[in-house]
């Protein structure tokens, strides 16, 4: 059997992390066992429905490297098929219509609220005839759920889940106005495309059973079901807005990593023994069910955080200094990246994020032409006159290197500040980068070189003069 997963997400205007992670899993189990990972649009609701909102989803899956198999199916598309199903069944007499008015649907829903109980349509069209059909009404499609008995779930995640029949109800499959349900819908099509394994977030194991009903009433195989336990914020509490940021989109602007979101992603709610740095294809060829986490995974911004500064600092210095292009204020230009080649270790170590990366990165594009205001502090007097006299000792300097800038500074600093090598380092800091934090700051003037960094230097005293 070749495994098929499917990703069915509702265009909502944006990807939510939880979705991201769904997503992550069903392909992963895909590309573990060698099967599809199959993408649908689940577009029925056509009041919310935007073609930006599909693209956000698509955005977000391309991002993350998340390729499917075949092109996004639309759910709405297949809406023709969906009410030929709920005419099967009703033709199978495993459906019925149902002509209740709203007045007598309100009137059950109090019975049931006042007798407590678990379900309250009361199945009174389930054995009418037809001709007892009142005229002018357009009546909905009932499927026919099991009176007695328990259905079990063996789900892969959960284990063996069981619900009383009478639990459930003789729900709707097509609505007065004939549109499909989603609850019909959904295992229409998984079925159609042959999906075996449905993975998806445990706020939809009370659809399962429902969703069953249409499986056994069509006499179709159901799939493998493994339903997640959902993320939760630091606090163990419903993960949301005021604990940060949602959506895919908002940690790809942050500059986050796929490659670290999906290491992180996976590890929320997926172990391998103690590992928690797992690249990509050390996660297809471990991923299974077996090890899914079953209770909800506390979101851990600071390890997320981590992970990124591990996949920077892993990353080919090109494919960094491109990534991060996006980042950048400034235009890119050749000479800068070769600067930030040669400072990428420096660079690596300070940037957790491809944002980082950019602001530390960004006095190779150009010189500064404002100074922050620890910057300021060391462009006083004193620091004027490091900088003046540092002029004549980079210009006397026949091999610019780090260590050659470092020695001839020391020498400086032995002459005019007590050796204390910081007094000078501090205003050269300054002047080439606008800030009081940066590089270390000698490998920089070398990587700038003489002529760069000595126009800077004159900048910052011609500006602070
Ligand atoms: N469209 C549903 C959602 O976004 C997916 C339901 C499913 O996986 O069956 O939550």
């Amino acid at each position: 059997m070749t495994v098929v997963t499917r990703f069915p997400p509702s265009p909502t205007g944006f990807m939510h992390i939880g979705n991201a992670r769904t997503a992550l899993f069903n392909w992963l189990y895909a590309k573990n066992t060698g099967g599809k990972f199959l993408v649908r649009i689940e577009d029925t609701d056509r009041e919310r429905y935007s073609e930006e909102a599909v693209q956000v989803i698509l955005n977000g899956l391309e991002w993350l490297e998340l390729d499917y198999d075949n092109e996004p199916e639309s759910q709405f598309a297949n809406r023709r098929r969906h009410i030929d199903i709920a005419n099967e069944l009703l033709a199978k007499g495993m459906a019925y219509k149902c002509y209740c008015t709203p007045e007598e649907l309100d009137a059950m829903r109090e019975k049931a609220k006042a007798e407590g109980l678990p379900t309250y349509y009361d199945r009174r069209w389930r054995d009418k005839d037809d001709s007892d059909a009142p005229a002018g009404v357009d009546p909905v499609i009932r499927i026919k759920a099991p009176l007695d008995g328990s259905m079990i779930v063996e789900d892969e995640v959960q284990g063996k889940v069981e619900v009383q029949n009478k639990q459930l109800d003789d729900f709707i499959i097509l609505r007065s106005d004939g549109t499909p349900t989603y609850m019909l819908a959904v295992v229409v099509d998984d079925h159609d495309m042959g999906v075996t394994h449905v993975i998806r977030g445990d706020d939809h194991l009370n659809n399962t059973f429902r969703q069953n009903v249409v499986y056994d009433a069509m006499g179709w195989d159901k799939p493998t079901y493994a339903h997640l336990p959902l993320i939760h914020g630091p606090d163990g509490s419903k993960f949301s807005k005021r604990h940060g940021a949602q959506s895919v989109e908002e940690y790809r602007e942050m500059g986050y990593l796929p490659e670290a979101m999906r290491n992180y992603l996976l590890r929320l709610g997926w172990s391998h023994g103690d590992d928690e740095i797992i690249p990509t294809d050390k996660a297809v060829e471990w991923f299974n069910l077996d090890h899914i986490q079953k209770s909800p995974a506390n979101f851990d911004f600071a390890k997320l955080e981590n992970l990124n500064a591990h996949y920077i600092a892993e990353m080919e210095a090109n494919a960094l200094i491109d990534s991060a292009r996006p980042f950048f204020d400034e235009e890119l230009t050749n000479i800068a990246s070769q600067r930030m080649l040669e400072g990428i270790g420096e660079l690596k170590k300070r940037s957790k994020t491809l944002l980082q990366f950019a602001e530390e990165a960004a006095f190779y594009i150009k010189a500064p032409d404002s100074y922050n205001e620890g910057a300021q502090k060391n462009l006083d007097t004193d620091g004027l006159e490091v900088l003046e006299k540092i002029i004549p000792v980079l210009e006397g300097l026949s091999d610019v290197t780090p260590d050659s800038v470092m020695d001839a500074c020391k020498t400086l600093a032995g002459e005019i500040r007590d050796g204390k090598l910081g007094k000078i380092g501090m205003p050269l800091r300054a002047a080439l980068t606008g800030s009081d934090k940066s590089p270390a700051i000698f490998e920089a003037a070398a990587i700038l070189g003489k002529d760069e960094s000595i126009a800077r230097i004159q900048k910052a005293i011609q500006a602070f003069k």
